[in-house]
């Protein structure tokens, strides 16, 4: 299956929404400066991003095999029980936008910058989601990321890259020799059918993460996955 591109995403943040966001009050010292990146960011942003259908040719006791390439991965494997196809995926706030924040030397305005920037990144996630529920008519899904659990590390992003294509060319984002991928608000993984809610979040002891979705569950794995 080819890749398609969504590059056509509208990068439109509220004021209000991104005042709430960085607890800019109104009348403070910053809220001009902020008001300014706004609109900087909205004639830059461009939120992006890419996706592929890859069927499952495979699956055994550890991992599965998608569109030839094998992942080692349990808790795919017992995720992926009842659906024949994937949609591996990559969205982005866009090369536009993180070289904006480039040069952005005093370190606030950096930092706003970047969350601004995140926000442009939930966009493309947003679209993404919604185009793949209309296009292929898919009831309630999930994602596994790599690098969320042990059990599909880092590494992953490898296979991933692969099933996509070139993503660097297609949407510009690149994979690093450290695995990490440039633009850094970036988020890459694997979209399914999923009647169960999976959240990586569940799996996750991490404590103090600001992304956490839903609590650590420590007998999931033991339950569901071994
Ligand atoms: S708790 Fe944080 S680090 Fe762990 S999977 Fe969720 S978002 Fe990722």
């Amino acid at each position: 299956m080819d890749t398609i591109v969504l590059d056509k995403i509208e990068f439109n943040p509220s004021t209000p929404q991104v005042f709430k966001k960085l607890r800019i009050k109104k009348g403070s010292r910053n809220e001009g400066l902020v008001h300014d990146l706004i609109e900087q960011a909205k004639g830059i942003g461009h939120p992006k991003a890419i996706y592929t259908i890859s069927g499952i040719n495979d699956k055994d006791e550890k991992g599965v095999v998608l569109d030839g390439y094998r992942i080692d991965s349990r808790v795919m494997r017992v995720n992926l029980s009842d659906v024949n196809r994937v949609f591996p995926y990559i969205a982005t706030s866009g090369r536009e936008l993180y070289e904006w924040r480039q040069t952005k030397d005093d370190l606030l305005e950096n930092y706003y910058a970047d969350e601004i920037s995140q926000m442009a990144l939930r966009t493309a996630g947003k679209t993404l989601l919604d185009h793949l529920k209309k296009t292929y008519q898919l009831g309630r899904t999930s994602s596994m990321n790599p690098g969320s659990l042990k059990d599909w590390p880092l590494s992953g992003q490898q296979i991933l890259f692969k099933l996509l294509g070139n993503p660097e060319d297609a949407i510009g984002v690149q994979l690093l020799e450290s695995l990490l991928m440039v633009p850094n608000q970036t988020v890459s993984g694997i979209r399914f059918v999923s009647e169960s809610d999976f959240s990586n979040c569940e799996l996750c002891p991490r404590d103090n993460c600001s992304h956490r979705r839903v609590p650590y569950d420590k007998d999931l794995f033991q339950r569901k996955y071994q």
